[in-house]
């Protein structure tokens, strides 16, 4: 188990692009085991591999429902659909939430730590946090699309991604 530092803003590694993953090999398997010890370790639903340092474009979706964890490598938005409206909050961002209006569903094309391309098709919360998984790789942060502030006590249950 190796629980790794998470990466909180203002940084720099967080608003850059992150660079493909080509090599699909047990250093990257080591990544993804780590990146999944510090998710759960610090109680999120998601993380991107910026938040920990790493500027690849890898992220882990597991928002405990039956889909199980989800590894995202180099993914790719391939089609999205309809609108939701919803609190996020991101484990760089400690403390801080707000509103956030995504599309419903998404379908992602990506590729698991063998190098298989998948295809995961979404909806609601499990899409929201995909989405916001894969801004991480492009430097997107979700800051930048909150509609409005929210205090803690408007939360309930909120997790963080
Ligand atoms: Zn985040």
């Amino acid at each position: 188990m190796a629980v790794k530092k998470i990466v909180t803003y203002p940084a720099e590694i967080l608003e850059k692009q992150c660079e493909p993953v080509t090599v699909f090999d047990k250093k990257l398997s080591k990544l993804l085991n780590n990146m999944y010890d510090t998710m759960i370790e610090y109680d999120g639903v998601g993380l991107a591999a910026p938040q920990i340092g790493v500027n690849k474009q890898i992220a882990i979706v597991d928002i405990d429902d039956e889909t199980g964890p989800i590894e995202l490598i180099n993914p790719e938005i391939m089609e999205t659909s309809g609108e939701q409206s919803g609190p996020e909050g991101c484990l760089s961002f400690p403390g801080l939430y707000g509103e956030v209006t995504r599309p419903y569903f998404v379908k992602v094309k990506a590729q698991d730590r063998k190098g298989k391309s998948f295809i995961i098709e979404a909806e609601d919360f499990l899409a929201r946090a995909i989405q916001h998984e894969i801004d991480h790789l492009h430097g997107v942060l979700f800051i930048s699309k909150i509609t409005r502030y929210l205090e803690e006590d408007e939360l309930e249950g909120l997790e963080v991604e």
